[in-house]
């Protein structure tokens, strides 16, 4: 492997990274100001911005009023929004979907998919290859505008290498799909948790931007976490942090998908209901069952929301337990906002359960819940995390978006061939 540390050519990607990185933070921004907050010389400044510019990524606006200060040059320079884009893809019992992105994160398209045996990964990988290629050549892209590929899925992810290390509800292990599906589309592609994915792309661009200590809640069929300290992911340990669905605290007795028994995800998740109104049976979020009880909380959801009295009271059992868990965990961390998301928690009596046990315990949680907030969807925050990895980083491929290189020898990169 060549080293890049410290070598021109790092140093190159790193000062463009700051840039990028800087226009970002503004909606618009010229050279002298860009010199000025990178600390970077105007004759760097207008070197790297003419490339980006040259590549599509950037694009000059108004020239703003020079009211004061130094430079000539004070045209604004924006992202480009309608030539180079990013796909964001969630795999998840819920809404498996990709997106289509531009540079400023705005969806500009959606596909839902469906999966044959999402148990199967070498199938599925195939599947949601072929869906990808299908939904560039309906939105008429080249491919070589598109940076790269943002990958959620629930599971323990090693992120560095792309690789799910397990997944108890799909019951996969150690599936390179970073590798796999960047093989199959000839595109870099950034995998990471769907929970993580979804707290990165909420304190960078969403609900909780600026935040810094955030504990997040996903309710699905099972229960999933992510942690952020000081702006930072908690990974854990071979990635194992944010698995909350795990902790053992029920004396129950019922099995979980992980092999353990009386787990979180036994009394307070999506299959803590179903099994509360004798609609399926332990172990819990398993991976044998995941069609049919996605299907089954689908209609648990309709009737919770038409005022189902039995249901209302299941989902409030299920939220109380996770208001102790919250309390406990708030208590250890002392998140400034805890966000709770998922289709769960789109009942209002799950919410209303956390409340009441956060209550009993004396506590008022910095809770943010899809009552108060709208969230972005999973697909479109895995499409940011797609920009952070391919357009805010120095993995950024700039070379592959210059108008000569258009001729590059992949068979998929006139985005002509249809997969
Ligand atoms: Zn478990």
């Amino acid at each position: 492997m060549v080293k890049l540390a410290g070598s021109p050519e790092s140093l190159r990607r790193q000062n463009r990274t700051n840039v990028l990185n800087c226009i970002l933070n503004h909606e618009a921004i010229d050279r002298t100001q860009l010199a000025v907050e990178t600390g970077l010389t105007t004759t760097a400044i207008t070197r790297i911005t003419r490339e980006l510019i040259d590549a599509g990524i950037l694009e000059t606006g108004e020239k703003a009023p020079l009211k004061s200060g130094p430079g000539r040059n004070r045209t604004q320079l924006t992202f480009t929004d309608d030539n180079t884009f990013v796909i964001g893809i969630n795999f998840a019992a819920w809404e498996r979907q990709m997106v289509l992105a531009n540079l400023k994160g705005e969806a500009i398209a959606y596909r839902p998919f469906e999966l044959s045996n999402p148990q199967d990964s070498a199938q599925t990988l195939e599947e949601i290859s072929h869906t990808v290629n299908t939904f560039i050549v309906e939105q008429k892209i080249k491919r070589n505008r598109i940076l790269g590929v943002g990958f959620a899925i629930a599971g323990i992810v090693n992120s560095t290498a792309g690789r799910l290390e397990s997944s108890p509800y799909l019951g996969w292990h150690d599936v390179e799909i970073g590798k796999i599906l960047s093989d199959k589309l000839g595109l870099q592609v950034a995998v990471e948790n769907l929970n993580n994915i979804i707290a990165m792309a909420e304190t960078r661009y969403g609900c909780c931007a600026n935040k810094k200590d955030m504990m997040l809640i996903r309710v699905g069929p099972g229960l999933g976490g992510s942690f952020l300290f000081d702006g930072k992911l908690a990974r854990g340990d071979k990635f194992q942090a944010g698995q909350v669905g795990h902790i053992p605290v029920a004396d129950n007795h019922i099995l979980c998908a992980c092999g353990q028994k009386g787990c979180l995800n036994t009394i307070a998740s999506g299959w803590s209901i179903l099994a509360d109104l004798n609609l399926s049976i332990p172990p819990a979020s398993s991976p044998g069952r995941l069609v049919d009880d996605g299907l089954l909380l689908e209609d648990v959801i309709g009737r919770a929301q038409n005022g189902d009295e039995v249901v209302t009271a299941a989902a409030f059992r299920a939220g109380s337990a996770l208001g102790d868990m919250l309390t406990a965990l708030y208590k250890a961390l002392a998140p400034e906002v805890v966000l709770v998301v998922g289709p769960i928690a789109e009942i209002g009596s799950y919410i209303d359960g956390i409340q009441s046990a956060a209550s009993n315990n004396k506590i008022t949680l910095p809770l943010f819940t899809p009552n108060d907030q709208k969230f972005k969807s999973v697909a479109s925050s895995a499409a940011l995390h797609g920009l952070s990895e391919f357009l805010f980083s120095p993995r950024l491929r700039l070379a592959e978006l210059m108008p000569v290189s258009a001729t590059l020898d992949h068979p998929y990169l006139s985005g002509e061939i249809n997969p």
